[in-house]
């Protein structure tokens, strides 16, 4: 547990996702994390709409934590991440969210891709998650890391954890979809987790220097 000397001397971050589960992902891979103090949307009543209009996941993520950052006066966290398919040339990339339509739920979601890809076989059906992941202060970028998860979509969900395409999106070491292992394999294994390892230590100077 942290202790009130670590808690009042620690940096505040803003995790910039409207995405509950996303959210509750980077707080546990990041609670061994020493120096941070991390805060959701709703500690911020008065939070912008930023619109990810990007055409990279970088580009996503950079405009959102250099928004936010200045908008509500403190540090900033954002990621964009998303779920590219070998056998559709990259679909459905930065649109995972809203690949369906423009409010797609994570089903309409999975829907599409199992039906462009049938007929398609195991070999072919590879595909990572990508993950980038920006910090930024309110005068602008501290930096940004990617993080990557290789392993191939599914002939039909599997599993009840996680969110978005884990119930499809198999990883071959395991032989279980994202949404069947246990959520403490996945924060260790995946494109979010890839990443903040990388954050974590593009972090730690930075945090030490307050
Ligand atoms: P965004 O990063 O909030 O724009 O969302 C990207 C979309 O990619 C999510 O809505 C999900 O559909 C998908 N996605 C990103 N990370 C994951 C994950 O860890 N599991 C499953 N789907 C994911």
């Amino acid at each position: 547990m942290t202790s009130f000397v670590n808690t009042i001397h620690a940096k505040t971050i803003l995790v910039a996702t409207q995405n509950e589960k996303k959210r509750a992902e980077i707080k546990e891979i990041l609670a061994d994390m020493p120096g941070i103090l991390l805060r959701g949307p709703d500690d911020f009543p008065f939070l912008p709409e930023v619109e990810e209009d990007g055409n990279t996941y970088q580009e996503n993520a950079i405009k959102k934590a250099t928004v936010l950052a200045k908008a509500c006066n403190t540090w900033a966290m954002a990621d964009d991440s998303g779920l590219e398919i070998d056998a559709l040339n990259g679909r459905p990339g930065i649109y995972s969210c809203r690949y369906a339509g423009p409010n797609a739920t994570d089903e309409k979601n999975i829907e599409k891709v199992l039906s462009e890809l049938k007929g398609v076989p195991k070999e072919r059906r590879t595909a990572r998650f990508i993950c980038s992941i920006a910090l930024a202060d309110p005068y602008g970028l501290f930096f940004i890391v990617e993080g990557r998860c290789e392993g191939f979509i599914t002939e039909g969900p599997r599993g009840k954890g996680g969110f978005g395409y884990d119930p499809v999106f198999s990883v071959p070491e395991y032989h279980q979809t994202f949404a069947e292992l246990v959520p403490s394999i996945k924060n260790r294994i995946s494109h979010r987790a890839n990443a903040l390892k990388q954050f974590k230590e593009r972090i730690r100077p930075l945090v030490q220097k307050i």
